[in-house]
């Protein structure tokens, strides 16, 4: 098909929940996607801070393969290894106890919802059942993750809702202490709000929220879904904290590309939910979890400091664009305030350009693959400087 026809078949046949941009993506190889006109594009986004090792890896794909050739789905009837090496890898790695695998981020969260839901009140009592969730949060597009989401924009259409969620405006540990009471099961945030503009949460802030959860035995939950998974130069960014949490979700980057998502448990909570509480089909898929084999086994120590590294240049070369007003985020999850133009214009100028870029609120948000080398981040970022001329 030509761009035309995409364009059009995707217009009659696929329900119009995306306004996508005019690009039709075709291959790639590294941080470089093609269009289907042959076009060349520096990808500063990951598929959304999926492709931690960029398109097409050669290990992955060796990984994957291997797995699909061998054994591609049993069910969670039977036991199958790939997801034990996955689990185990993630447990040495973050002093965790177990984990529950699903195939995103919002399923990451659900099991997390539950399992401070069925914590709270078989512990506590039936009304300890209240999740408080920061404004201009982001946790998923199911109805329990669109209401923990503290964005009013979300919670319209699709009443009612779910009961039990309660907003805490971000960095303000005055209102989370007023907020926390007797029926408070878990405190959930993003270390840093990636679909709210790449705002980092103040140290401070979170030392104190993880601080009240412990003293009145609430699970404090830290939605690594973007963070995670290498992304800002640590394993996962509650690291950077100094905290330790009782829940750590995670989707987007573990799996290289392909669908899957999980929720590790601490030891305080990992024997919550026994069989028959939860399940999904697909989760911790042989062929997912092959490919999530391979990216854990890269982002070692020496790949985190590279991607820390990397991180620090394409923030301090931004910085000296005139246009560039401020630069938040880590490692390599970044929002980029500029003026002059707005994001979501210079999104779609840096894509005529042949650069691929996100917006976060009014921000320009940058989530290059992991693997990115420097020639490409300066080929990016020498498009960007042009668009914002
Ligand atoms: C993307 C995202 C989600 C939802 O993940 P899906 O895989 O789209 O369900 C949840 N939380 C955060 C922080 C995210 O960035």
């Amino acid at each position: 098909m030509n761009k035309e026809m995409i364009r059009e078949t995707d217009k009659k046949k696929i329900v119009s929940t995306y306004s996508r941009y005019d690009m039709a993506a075709d291959r790639g190889k590294g941080a470089c996607c093609y269009d289907t006109d042959g076009k060349k594009y520096i990808d500063f986004t990951a598929g959304i801070g999926v492709n931690s090792l960029g398109f097409c890896d050669d290990s992955w794909i060796g990984a994957v393969t291997a797995q699909l050739k061998k054994l591609q789905h049993a069910s969670n009837l039977f036991y199958t290894e790939p997801q034990l090496k996955v689990a185990e890898m993630l447990t040495e790695r973050t002093g965790m106890s177990k984990v529950f695998f699903g195939n995103s981020g919002a399923e990451a969260n659900e099991a997390a919802i539950k399992t401070a839901r069925k914590y709270g009140t078989t512990r506590k009592g039936n009304n300890v059942n209240k999740i408080i969730t920061l404004e201009n949060s982001f946790h998923g597009r199911t109805m329990a993750t669109i209401t923990a989401t503290g964005q009013d924009h979300y919670h319209k259409y699709f009443t009612p809702f779910v009961d039990g969620f309660r907003y805490c405006r971000a960095n303000d540990a005055e209102q989370l202490k007023d907020l926390v009471d007797d029926e408070t099961c878990a405190v959930m945030m993003e270390m840093i709000q990636g679909e709210g503009g790449v705002l980092n949460l103040d140290a401070e802030f979170v030392r104190a929220a993880a601080d009240i959860c412990a003293q009145r035995d609430i699970l404090f939950i830290s939605d690594e879904v973007q963070t995670g998974i290498g992304r800002t130069g640590k394993l996962f960014a509650y690291e950077h904290f100094g905290v330790k949490p009782d829940i750590v979700t995670f989707a987007k980057g573990i799996g290289g590309g392909l669908p899957i998502g999980g929720t590790l448990m601490g030891e305080k909570c990992c024997d919550v939910l026994q069989p028959g509480d939860h399940g999904t089909t697909y989760g911790g898929n042989p062929v997912a979890c092959a490919g999530a084999c391979e990216v854990l086994s890269r982002i070692d120590d020496a790949f985190l400091k590279d991607v820390e590294n990397k991180g620090r240049y394409l923030k301090s070369e931004l910085m000296k664009i005139p246009q560039v007003k401020s630069v938040s985020g880590m490692g390599l999850m970044l929002g980029v305030e500029i003026e002059g133009k707005e994001a979501a214009e210079a999104v779609k100028e840096a894509l005529e350009s042949g650069l691929m870029i996100l917006t976060a609120k009014n921000k320009v948000r940058m989530l290059p693959p992991l693997t990115i080398t420097y020639d490409e981040l300066d080929e990016g970022i020498e498009i960007f400087k042009k668009v914002l001329i």
